[in-house]
């Protein structure tokens, strides 16, 4: 069976609480408009037997208009039941035993009635009845009008709060209708660019399609920089494959001396370490993006970090670029001392890779307050204004940093720079001038673990 929509629900809901209250409504005042007019047909029969009973206790000559009033017909009976002046409606029987009881309600032939019986003393000292009867049809013709004109009253009232409670629904709940249409036009179209858009309005419904369309631009952003980074990943892997394709192809179809093969070997040899590099780069991102990048606190002499570091650059960098290190002693803190490494190395390798011929790098290490203060400076190349927020991005290199011997560069050393940098509840920024050098600075608090998560 076709399930109910909410809004016919509701409606449904609502529609059958009025029905229950009006009929409730109606029931109540038909008892008591019933009730209202009984008593008085009661009142009525009462006092026409009485007025007669006092004429007759008077002996006085009763002509027959004075048995027929308001609508009660009234007769005279000995106290033997026999009828002296007057007659009984419909040969209604007179009582045999009369009695003094009220009004009592009767049924004679399909007629209800009310009857009132009054023993009256006559002035000899004798006995009569009068009995009075009133046709209780009146008030039941009343009841039948009442009732006809509620049932319209109530079946109008019906349809006014079906098509009322039906249309305040739609409206209420049609930012719903919106976020499922929108959602299956997704579903179809895989196409994350469409949007609710309902704008106006703040009740639960506005705010849960305005939070839909906020959830929307973080998805869409998520999947374009995930597929942005799934391309951007493999035309990097493009290139040193396509050079040890033709390397090899050369070597097998060309080179006919060892030097020609060695010459061949060692290109083969800087495009998979170029790759190797890459990739470990990559799986790094990769975990740092999952969360499943382990990081280990523990108390670090970044000091002596620092000055190992440097040392090491210093011997392995052939080059003309000078390293010049400024490190305050016995700095500690709470770190992931390899990350931190990590940081430092992509820092000092960018200031050497992006440096001019006799440049220089300062490498200067303090500590300020509760914070450690590390930065890396360089007379190099320098960023231009334009390219300055966007280093930090994923495969971000800027044109002037593109040099024919690439050492296979990617453009991730920043984005991971700064991710090492969040995790350690710190902060780094670059100050930079084109053609005369940057400055990379790394603020990080010594307690940082105090704050990981
Ligand atoms: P890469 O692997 O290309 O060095 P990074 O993420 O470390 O990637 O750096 C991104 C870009 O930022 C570099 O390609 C370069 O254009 C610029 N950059 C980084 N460090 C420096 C620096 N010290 N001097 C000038 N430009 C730099």
């Amino acid at each position: 069976m076709k399930q109910l929509s909410v809004k016919l629900k509701i409606t449904l809901c609502y529609v059958l609480c009025v029905v229950f209250v009006s009929f409730a409504v109606f029931f109540i005042m038909n008892v008591t408009i019933t009730r209202s007019v009984e008593k008085n047909m009661e009142m009525q029969l009462s006092r026409s037997v009485d007025m007669l009973a006092k004429r007759v206790a008077d002996m006085r000559k009763i002509p027959d208009f004075e048995l027929f009033r308001d609508g009660v017909q009234m007769a005279v009976y000995d106290e033997n039941g026999n009828l002296i002046i007057g007659h009984a409606p419909f040969e209604i029987p007179a009582s045999s035993e009369f009695a003094e009881n009220g009004v009592q309600k009767n049924k004679y032939n399909e007629n209800k009635f009310y009857e009132y019986n009054k023993k009256v003393i006559l002035k000899n000292g004798g006995v009569v009845w009068v009995k009075g009867i009133l046709l209780s049809n009146g008030e039941n013709i009343f009841a039948k009008q009442m009732f006809k004109y509620n049932l319209i009253f109530i079946f109008i009232m019906i349809i006014i709060a079906a098509a009322g409670g039906y249309y305040m629904m739609s409206k209420t709940l049609s930012p719903v209708d919106k976020i499922q249409k929108t959602a299956q036009n997704i579903i179809k179209s895989k196409d994350l660019n469409q949007r609710i858009k309902i704008g106006g309005g703040n009740d639960e419904f506005h705010r849960l399609a305005n939070t839909f369309d906020e959830m929307l631009d973080e998805i869409e952003t998520y999947v374009k920089r995930e597929q942005q980074f799934t391309s951007d990943a493999s035309h990097e892997l493009r290139t040193p494959v396509s050079v040890i394709m033709s390397e090899c192809e050369y070597m097998e179809n060309y080179a006919s001396t060892v030097g020609e093969l060695k010459e061949s070997a060692a290109s083969v040899k800087n495009q998979t370490q170029k790759m190797s590099k890459l990739i470990s780069e990559l799986l790094a991102i990769s975990r740092m993006d999952k969360g499943t990048q382990q990081l280990n606190f523990e108390k670090t002499d970044i000091s002596e970090l620092t000055a190992l570091i440097c040392a090491e650059q210093k011997q392995i960098r052939e080059t003309s670029v000078t390293l010049e290190t400024n490190i305050a002693p016995d700095i500690f803190a709470v770190a992931d001392e390899m990350m931190i490494s990590r940081l430092i190395i992509n820092l000092i390798s960018n200031a050497y890779k992006y440096n001019k011929e006799n440049g220089k790098i300062i490498v200067s290490l303090s500590e300020e307050n509760d914070g450690v203060i590390l930065s890396v400076k360089d007379s190099g190349i320098g960023i231009s204004e334009e390219n300055m927020p966007k280093i930090w991005e994923r495969f971000f290199r800027a044109d002037e940093a593109r040099t024919p011997n690439d050492d296979g560069s990617a453009g991730l050393g920043l984005s991971m720079v700064k991710w090492i940098a969040k995790k350690h509840h710190g902060k780094v920024c670059v100050k930079s001038e084109l053609g005369q050098g940057s400055e990379f600075i790394f603020e990080f608090p010594k307690h940082s673990e105090l704050a990981a998560v």
